[in-house]
């Protein structure tokens, strides 16, 4: 037999959600991708980085450095303390990578995002998972969190419920390793962890340019966190982890904060109206901080819902027992709510 390592031949493999060949007629409301396209600044700076292709034969700069200037500037933080990232992914990868040896611990919330378990198990490491409580808080965190990392979400996916600062701080203090908050639903969100990060020296911050930026398929990320986590993270990334293009997209998209306000309020608008909508008929809705809502139809029978609406060419996700639907346009919610009323 190959010497594959044990773990990774018996790991179960991350299943993603269903992504159905371009030109489909699908409502995809499943992976919480924006449903308008980028910034006009970003297609216009990779038709420009594009060219007649003859910038694509040379490397892109190593360490992405106008992408990071750009995201300090946006945060008000030191360069130093930035770090870009082919998708918030790989911030995740190389943060447990930078941490852990196998059979140290990470922590993180069940329901939470679940990739977090799965990047830990390739490198042998333990998953300790914890629920939350009636009051968002997390139920049975020991006073000291002995583990390398504990992951937060916040916004939570799929419950698209927040943490507060306060919480945030102190869950902070009471870990020995770092506490990631994963901000990937922020922008959608009232509150984010940005402001504590001068007085909690052990928060990292990671955010997405996929959902608020709507570039999902460009693969970019970045982290904001202590001079030496991102000197750690720069030490194990891929020297080129950020091809040409995905350099100037994520320049000209952290620039254009207009536009993502725009887009950011029409989502949000559009969340708050399904909400009440799905309310009136009868579903159980938690108010969502993020691009998506999680549902518990009448009859509690998701799965029934779910196979429905796929029939009828409507993906969502079906997790922990209740549907996560992604924010789309207007008109794709108003099509997904008629089919709701519809399947009953
Ligand atoms: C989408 C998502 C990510 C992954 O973001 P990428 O930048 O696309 O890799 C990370 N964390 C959470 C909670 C997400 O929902």
């Amino acid at each position: 037999m190959l010497p594959i390592r044990e773990n990774i031949r018996t790991m179960a493999a991350y299943v993603p959600g269903f992504q159905p060949p371009d030109g489909e007629e699908w409502i995809k409301l499943n992976t919480n991708e924006n449903p308008f396209p980028p910034s006009p600044d970003v297609v216009a700076a990779i038709r420009a980085e594009l060219g007649d292709g003859t910038t694509l034969n040379k490397y892109p700069d190593p360490p992405s450095s106008a992408g990071r200037l750009t995201a300090a500037a946006l945060y008000g933080v030191d360069p130093s303390r930035v770090i870009l990232a082919n998708g918030s992914d790989e911030i995740i990868n190389n943060l447990i990578r930078a941490f852990c040896d196998a059979g140290d611990e990470i922590g993180m919330v069940q329901p939470s995002y679940s990739y977090y378990a799965t990047l830990a198990d390739i490198q042998s490491v333990r998953i300790s998972r914890f629920e939350l409580d009636n009051e968002g808080k997390i139920a049975g965190l020991p006073e000291r969190f002995g583990g390398k990392i504990f992951f937060l979400t916040s916004p939570n996916a799929p419950l698209g419920i927040t943490f507060t600062n306060d919480y945030i701080a102190e869950l902070a203090d009471r870990c020995d390793g770092i506490l990631v908050v994963d901000e990937a639903y922020a922008d959608f969100a009232e509150e984010n962890a940005l402001k504590l990060l001068d007085q909690q020296s052990n928060l990292v911050i990671s955010r997405t340019l996929s959902k608020s930026y709507a570039l999902a398929g460009m693969r970019l990320g970045l982290a904001i966190g202590p001079v030496a986590v991102i000197e750690a993270l720069d030490k194990i990334r891929d020297h080129y982890n950020i091809d040409r293009l995905a350099q100037v997209a994520a320049t000209a998209a952290l620039k254009d904060q207009d536009y993502l306000r725009h887009c950011v309020e029409k989502i949000c608008a559009t969340r708050e109206w399904f909400s009440t909508a799905l309310r009136e008929l009868n579903y159980l809705v938690i108010p969502s901080q993020g691009n998506f809502v999680f549902v518990l139809p009448p009859d509690r029978d998701s799965p029934r819902v779910y196979d429905e609406l796929f029939k009828r060419k409507i993906l969502v996700r079906f997790i922990v027992d209740g549907l996560r639907i992604s924010i789309g346009s207007r008109s794709e919610m108003e099509i997904c709510l008629a089919a709701l009323k519809e399947i009953g």
